[in-house]
């Protein structure tokens, strides 16, 4: 018996199978593919994936939810949003503007591997990037100044639902919503109130609907996960009066206002009355909101529960999901209610089709995009009455749960065991400082680099080699050794104080922990887009983590033996692995950090026995975990401090602790920062000059402090006076025992002239700074 519940997919991967857009974007960016193929590339994606939906049984498929960057870019071309700096004359955003926003304008020369166009290049610099909510996606901030004026600027919805249409499918086109366009944007020149901007990027929107209506377009996708976040009383009212004013400009179509990352909270009022025909939630994140949205809820809207999780690799629980359904038909009734992801499946890799070396066990537990098309379809079905679905996922369920490749006891029963003393340090920070300083006998303002050191062609080649099996373990190691003793020299030569080993036998610092950690697995081609062409492929996390042997030690020690300076042993910290991985969804993720957390602490000690003395614990991704209401913070921050703490605990006092974060914004975290209790922080600050320090400074942070001094996003060589002045500047803040100098961050992605140079000069500014007059003070 067929029902009238109708199944609909948010956004589909943009990379294609085989990441046939990365190749062609960098390819077209060398200058070695026309803009033709390009197109065509993009046409390919884009009719494969519509057809994929279709055969699934897709009732209503996106359309614009490719990009060829990404869709919030998208939405500053469709409204003519292009900052001044490019000269756009318009009327339509071209390519080469397209990709000049996103790279800056002399950036087709860069080195496209490494991370976040950097500002700094000669040129026109790209706009500023940033994570979309609490993804690993970056998105392109649009830039919003007073006074700014829109117009329809692209046609690309339009021209995409119509190439479908030619496919002979009538797709839902999706918009990012005004309100959260607006909240994602960057004030730029003076202050001045963005809801001002509303009415303009009304008018554009009303423009490019009115095509789509022309076009015979049916529903349109608008998302607005700003719903996630806290909203002001104003951005509220904002919200509602716009789609007031979009529905009444274009009866013609029916809107879906999509939100999804989080439960709705403190916005559910507001979301309910939206004046528009459907609704899109999370429905697991808000099982517990759903009678009272429900309740508010016009009986003649649509619901769309987003049941299949968007953002992770999990198989759905068909009866957790059904039961879900069966509440909401029964108050009202299946025209009423649709199913689908919950977010854009963007965020998960493409296909679990491509993974052949993946355990067959571990495989079984996961749905990738595709496979999470048929997950939806048979979710329908077992809601019409295929019980032999449902049976068949709950037995693949209590397999996964009760797997022994998941659960060991000893890692719970260790966890269980964890009491308050193991996250404290044996003595207060004013008692150890004194044991470091003993130990240590480093100079005043004492100099060290955060643990990477530039990548070369040689060292990856190499790594290549050794992954083909062209070369033995034995060749390989001894390169890395040449490679970390070479480093090790040069940097006693010029005189750094706590030196590092290069980070040469890692590709990435989650990666290289995950690979020899139990309770992980990898992908062939799990890639998952990170910004632009970028794509990462996340380790999965799966079962418990367990540390079988020491890791890093080996490379520790090997350097420590080419300098009597002290050698700094280089961690990835437990919320940095949590973050950046896939993450088991049997068991709440303080428990698995916990688990991460007691694996970092054996080689915390075991470094710490091998006679390192210094040892570095890297938290970049810390802050980006923080829930998207500020309500849940404390509850995050409380638990991913204690996680730190029970990394890092466990050494004598003597032992240095230090920690690096690579952003700025301290303010509002200063608090847990402070917590982590790391002897030493280094933290990125040399392009915010030194401002950041006024958190550390009204604050009265009690450690050590690290504030960049060397922007090492860009090629560029700071002088020696350039750094010593921001080294003043931090002695005016900060007590002068209490400061370091280093770089803003690892030099993995740099060339080794500049970071000669570089290096060489920040150890002149650091000697310049202890001879300078406040000396002695
Ligand atoms: N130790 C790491 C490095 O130097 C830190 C990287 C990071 O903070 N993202 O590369
Ligand atoms: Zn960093």
């Amino acid at each position: 018996m067929g029902s009238q519940i109708l199944i609909h997919n948010l956004g589909y991967p943009r990379m294609g199978a085989h990441r046939q857009l990365k190749k062609s974007l960098e390819a077209f960016w060398r200058g070695a593919e026309t803009v033709e193929n390009l197109h065509k590339t993009a046409s390919e994606v884009r009719r494969g994936n519509w057809l994929q939906q279709k055969d699934a049984g897709i009732d209503l498929i996106p359309a614009n939810d490719f990009s060829f960057y990404d869709h919030v870019l998208d939405t500053v071309a469709l409204v003519g949003a292009v900052p001044a700096r490019f000269g756009w004359k318009g009327p339509r955003v071209d390519l080469p503007t397209y990709f000049g926003m996103a790279r800056g304008e002399a950036a087709a020369k860069e080195d496209t591997s490494s991370k976040g166009g950097s500002g700094h290049s000669d040129g026109v610099h790209a706009m500023e990037m940033t994570k979309w909510f609490d993804t690993n996606y970056h998105y392109i901030v649009p830039e919003f100044y007073e006074g700014q004026k829109f117009t329809l600027s692209s046609m690309k919805v339009l021209e995409e639902f119509q190439e479908a249409l030619a496919l002979g499918i009538k797709t839902k086109p999706v918009l990012l919503g005004l309100g959260t366009f607006l909240r994602l944007g960057k004030i730029h020149g003076k202050d001045f109130d963005r809801s001002q901007l509303l009415p303009g990027l009304i008018e554009v929107y009303v423009e490019a609907l009115r095509h789509l209506a022309n076009a015979k377009a049916e529903w349109v996708q608008f998302d607005e996960p700003i719903f996630a976040l806290d909203m002001t009383e104003a951005e509220r009212h904002q919200v509602l009066r716009t789609y007031a004013k979009l529905t009444e400009a274009v009866p013609e179509l029916k809107f879906l206002v999509a939100t999804y990352f989080n439960d709705l909270g403190p916005n559910l009022a507001t979301f309910a009355q939206l004046p528009v025909h459907g609704l899109h939630v999370d429905a697991h994140r808000s099982e517990k909101e759903l009678d009272e949205l429900m309740h508010r809820l016009g009986p003649e809207k649509i619901l769309s529960l987003g049941l299949i999780h968007g953002r992770d690799i999990w198989r759905n629980d068909y009866e957790r999901s059904l039961k879900i359904i069966r509440q909401t038909v029964a108050q009202r009734g299946e025209e009423k209610v649709w199913i689908a992801p919950s977010s854009s499946l963007l965020h998960v890799p493409f296909s679990l089709r491509y993974e052949q070396k993946m355990d067959p066990e571990i495989k079984s537990w996961m749905a990738f995009a595709e496979e999470k098309l048929v997950e939806l379809a048979e979710l329908r079905a077992a809601y019409e009455g295929k019980s032999d679905l449902v049976s068949r996922n709950r037995e693949l369920h209590e397999a996964r749960m009760h797997s022994a490749r998941i659960h060991s006891k000893q890692v719970k029963k260790r966890a269980e065991g964890i009491a308050e003393k193991d996250l404290r340090r044996d003595s207060a920070y004013a008692v150890r400082r004194e044991a470091q300083r003993d130990h240590l006998r480093l100079p005043d303002l004492p100099t060290t680099t955060i643990g990477s050191f530039p990548q070369t062609e040689a060292v990856r080649t190499m790594r290549a080699h050794y992954r083909k099996g062209k070369i033995s373990v034995a060749e390989y190691e001894a390169f890395l050794e040449k490679e970390t003793a070479r480093v090790t020299r040069w940097q006693d030569e010029i005189g750094l104080d706590v030196l590092v080993h290069g980070e040469y036998e890692r590709t990435d610092m989650v990666e290289y922990f995950g690979e020899q950690l139990r309770g992980f697995v990898f992908t062939e081609n799990g890639w998952v887009q990170s910004y632009g062409s970028r794509c990462v492929k996340p380790p999965i996390l799966f079962g418990d983590v367990e540390r079988a042997k020491p890791m890093t030690v080996r490379w520790s020690t090997f350097a420590q033996t080419q300098t009597r300076k002290p050698m700094k042993g280089m961690l990835t910290g437990p919320i940095t692995i949590l973050q950046w991985s896939f993450v088991r969804d049997d068991q709440s993720r303080a428990e698995t950090a916990r688990q991460i957390a007691l694996a970092i602490r054996d080689e915390v000690r075991d470094l710490e026995t091998a006679g390192i003395s210094v040892i570095q614990v890297d938290e970049p991704a810390l802050r980006e975990g923080l829930p998207l209401r500020r309500a849940d913070w404390a509850e995050y921050l409380r638990w991913s401090v204690d996680a730190f703490r029970l990394a890092t605990a466990g050494v004598a006092d003597r032992t240095q602790i230090h920690t690096h974060m690579c952003y700025c914004e301290f303010n509002d975290i200063i608090v847990a920062i402070a917590g982590l209790d790391a002897d030493v922080i280094s933290i990125e600050s040399s392009r915010s000059e030194m401002e950041l320090l006024e958190a550390f400074r009204t604050f009265r942070y009690p450690n050590e402090v690290g504030p960049g001094v060397y922007d090492i996003h860009s090629p560029r060589v700071p002088s020696v006076e350039e750094m010593s002045g921001l080294l003043e500047k931090a002695l005016q803040v900060l007590p002068r025992q209490q400061v370091w100098v280093n770089p803003d961050c690892g030099l993995k992605t740099r060339g080794w002239p500049e970071v000669e140079k570089s290096l060489t000069n920040m150890v002149a500014a650091a000697l310049a700074t202890r001879k300078g007059p406040a000396a002695g003070g």
